[in-house]
């Protein structure tokens, strides 16, 4: 026998031993350790950008907030991740300084909250947006008429799920407001989205350029029936990456 020591039955024992032994201090992949979860929630506007004003004045900066806060206790209740709000009050935040805001607090998922405006009153439903490499790769900036610089790259490595996210709450929408009309998900230039480094999505939850959404949205229920399916959404999201769903 060439080999002595160990034979070479239990080489391979051995070597099996401490391969399943060094498994277990590897990273878990992409997935998502939920005590390392920071949720980012993003109120939209805020101080003098009222954003989309409803015909009855409601405006869409408060509606963020409210439901912005609404979200993080029902994280910070139900689920006990670290939550963070980019606004908690009335005040004016650049798209740059939310982005930044993120990234220096090691946000792992980012929620903005929105609502939609249209010019068509009769215009209600729900949408779901993210940035998509179309808009961040190299040389796209002429080919998709944005204004992007093509230094904010720091979402390319997360893209994939952010759009998983962006379907997930969009699904959960889908089956929580059966009597709204589903806008979709879709890929947008949206600003801030290319230098965040984590899983990006924007949700438009109602249209507030409708009378009917607009009622709804003074509404406590119906504030907190948006929060509930946003929380839902972060859960499911949280719950699948975990479970190796994004692993490749
Ligand atoms: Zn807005």
């Amino acid at each position: 026998m060439r080999y002595t020591g160990l034979g070479i039955k239990n080489r391979y024992v051995f070597l099996l031993i401490v391969m399943v032994f060094m498994t277990m201090f590897l990273p878990d992949g992409y997935a998502l350790s939920e005590q390392d979860l920071v949720i980012v929630i993003d109120a939209g506007h805020g101080g003098q950008d009222t954003g989309v004003v409803g015909p009855g004045g409601l405006t869409e900066k408060e509606v963020c907030l409210d439901l912005a806060g609404r979200v993080k206790s029902l994280i910070d209740k139900g689920l006990g991740y670290r939550t963070f709000l980019t606004r908690s009050r009335d005040e004016a935040i650049s798209l740059t300084e939310r982005s930044s805001l993120a990234n220096n607090n090691r946000g792992t998922l980012y929620v903005s909250i929105h609502l939609s405006g249209f010019p068509d009153q009769t215009i209600q439903g729900f949408g779901l947006f993210y940035i998509d490499q179309a808009y961040l790769a190299p040389g796209s900036a002429e080919q998709t008429g944005n204004k992007l610089p093509l230094w904010d790259r720091q979402q390319i490595p997360h893209i994939k799920e952010s759009r998983r996210m962006a379907d997930t709450l969009h699904q959960v929408f889908v089956q929580r407001f059966p009597g709204q009309t589903d806008l979709g998900v879709h890929a947008v230039p949206i600003y801030p989205f290319a230098t965040l480094g984590m899983p990006s999505v924007l949700i438009e939850p109602a249209v507030l350029t409708s009378p009917v959404q607009e009622g709804l949205l003074r509404q406590d229920n119906f504030r907190e029936e948006i929060a509930n399916a946003i929380y839902e959404g972060i859960r499911l999201f949280v719950k699948q990456a975990g479970s190796g769903a994004v692993h490749e």
